[in-house]
């Protein structure tokens, strides 16, 4: 059954089994709600320090989360579980239904509403209601994204360089549960107000992913999403059985790679039309041609060729063919050794 909840405290968090719930949050200018979709999960045998809390759909047209954490929706059962597990597979829900990075309602990019305003338009009060009534219940905090229509990442789990040892170490374990190809350290001066930020910001062990691209659904995007989680309530003991493989057995694992200095992001030098001649994922060496930008308002212009400032791993092209000048084109980022962040 779908209860809809018009007040947050309303919500019984503690209560046992499994329950499902739309929040009611009043549009702004017209008489309606968007009706963001909730489960939360009390396992039946017994309590555990480790609340989990994951999302899909904080960016409605990355699909990936929404699926792989609607599945998860269905699929756990609270008999088998301990603790407290709360999923919410379209965070944006608005954004959501328009196919829609940003929500139609108000213009707001969802992952840079953070810490949000109980009075602000619709999308803060949604990230206002994940701060003030969700944080507080959850210790570990996942937010599955992919790159949508802006850019395309290779598989990968991601996290912000943590000063806090054990936190950053903790973290880092996190983003090698889901055994995605790559763990990427991204920058945290690139964007703010991100929902993985606010959660950092409170000490939480709180990860990102990417796990697809051009608003599709990528097969093994989603099953990274659906067995990583599965992984990380394993390993935190909210599920029986040991942390389980995800790519082949016959695959390595994951590679740790790092861009957290503003350089490695580099924009497009002019509008253009983007060839790429590498790939997400991909080794580069400095130098090497990575793409051609083409101008077709003379189609015997030669097209400004974009190499590689280092050696390297792809962590993100541009996806479309239409880069705008100062736009990301791509990112090379550099592999680190797991060892340096797991202490
Ligand atoms: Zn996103």
């Amino acid at each position: 059954m779908l209860e809809v909840i018009h007040h947050f405290p309303e919500i019984d968090f503690d209560r046992p089994g499994k329950h499902h719930y739309q929040v009611a949050f009043h549009c702004d200018g017209t008489w309606g709600y968007s009706l963001v979709p909730l489960t939360v999960i009390n396992g039946l045998r017994g309590p555990n320090p480790n609340g989990v809390l994951c999302f899909g759909g904080t960016h409605g047209n990355e699909y990936e989360g929404q699926v792989g954490v609607k599945r998860l929706c269905a699929d756990l059962d609270p008999a088998v579980m301990t603790g407290r597990v709360i999923l919410v597979p379209q965070l944006s829900a608005s954004a959501c239904i328009a196919n829609s990075r940003i929500s139609p309602l108000d213009g707001v990019n969802m992952n840079r509403a953070f810490p949000g305003n109980p009075r602000g338009t619709i999308s803060y009060r949604i990230a206002n209601f994940v701060k003030t009534a969700l944080f507080p219940r959850a210790r570990i905090v996942m937010d599955l994204h992919s790159g949508g229509m802006e850019g395309a990442f290779p598989h990968c789990t991601s996290f912000h360089p943590i000063p806090d040892r054990a936190q950053c170490a903790e973290t880092a374990q996190l983003a090698r549960l889901f055994d995605p190809p790559f763990s990427f350290i991204y920058s945290s001066a690139m964007a703010s107000g991100l929902l993985t930020d606010e959660a950092e910001l409170e000490g939480k062990i709180t990860i990102g992913g990417e796990l697809g691209a051009g608003a599709s659904v990528d097969r093994m995007g989603v099953k990274f999403a659906y067995e990583g989680v599965l992984n990380a309530l394993r390993h935190y003991g909210l599920l029986e059985g040991e942390v389980r493989k995800v790519r082949p057995e016959s695959e390595g694992p994951t590679r740790l790679i790092e861009a957290t200095r503003m350089e490695a992001y580099v924009p497009a030098p002019r509008d253009g039309v983007w060839e790429p001649v590498t790939a997400p994922g991909e080794a580069v060496r400095q130098g090497q041609l990575l793409g051609r930008l083409h101008d077709f308002s003379d189609h015997t212009s030669a097209p400004v060729e974009i190499v590689s400032p280092r050696d390297g791993w792809i962590a993100m092209m541009h996806l479309s063919a239409r880069p705008a000048k100062g736009q990301t084109l791509f990112v090379v980022a550099e592999e680190r050794d797991w060892s340096e962040v797991l202490g």
